[in-house]
């Protein structure tokens, strides 16, 4: 056995949730590699609607999905990823079955172009509160970069803030090792009546 990285083993924890026809979120598209991913594990039918505030990202994205004939089956959002839940109509929303964030930046460009605390905790907070029970949102946190531990704390405060009877959340991380590999936290929201979710 291999334990996975994190990216790897966010790719299988999706695996295990979707299926063709499913609809899924990508909340931080960058290159294309998770969209990709996401894009083949549902279709024909099903859709993948990806978010990255950089156009460099979204046409990157789309280069590549259009190289494996998958954009069809993908809706590029050149906007912030907090904004998914009022681009997406009602009946989307409810038939989302997972979301994935990859925070940092967006490999081989600008490193001061970053994902945010603000929007990431207002993004995890806003699909916990609108897709339905059971759905992960699955948030692989980088923090080895200048705002990186920022992100990260404000990530696990939320998480640790969350009522456990309203959402779980599932820590993957290889520790004891020399550099600050990403981590992988998963919410999940569980059905229970929620106070704070549904403010
Ligand atoms: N998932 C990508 C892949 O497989 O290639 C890698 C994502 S990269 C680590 C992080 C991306 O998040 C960058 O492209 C950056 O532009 C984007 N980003 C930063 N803030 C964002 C926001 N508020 N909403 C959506 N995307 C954002």
């Amino acid at each position: 056995m291999t334990l996975p990285k994190a990216v790897a083993f966010a790719h299988w924890m999706i695996a295990q949730n979707i299926r063709p026809g499913d609809t899924v979120i990508d909340a931080t598209c960058g290159n294309g590699g998770d969209t990709v991913f996401l894009a083949e594990a549902v279709s024909p039918a099903g859709h993948v609607h990806a978010f990255d505030i950089q156009s460099e990202a979204i046409q990157a994205t789309y280069a590549r999905l259009k190289k494996e004939s998958l954009e069809p089956h993908v809706t590029l959002h050149h906007c912030s990823h907090d904004y998914a839940v009022s681009v997406l109509t009602e009946a989307e929303r409810t038939s989302v079955r997972a979301a994935v964030f990859n925070l940092g930046y967006l490999p081989g460009s600008d490193k001061q172009i970053v994902t945010s605390a603000s929007s990431t905790t207002a993004a995890v907070l806003s699909y916990l509160h609108t897709f339905p029970p059971g759905v992960p949102v699955i948030v692989v946190i980088y923090h080895g970069h200048p705002g990186g531990n920022a992100e990260r704390t404000a990530v696990e405060n939320l998480a640790a803030e969350l009522s456990e009877q309203e959402v779980r959340v599932l820590r993957y991380s290889l520790e004891f090792q020399e550099k600050a590999p990403p981590y992988v936290l998963t919410f999940e929201k569980t059905g229970e009546e929620s106070p704070h979710l549904s403010n």
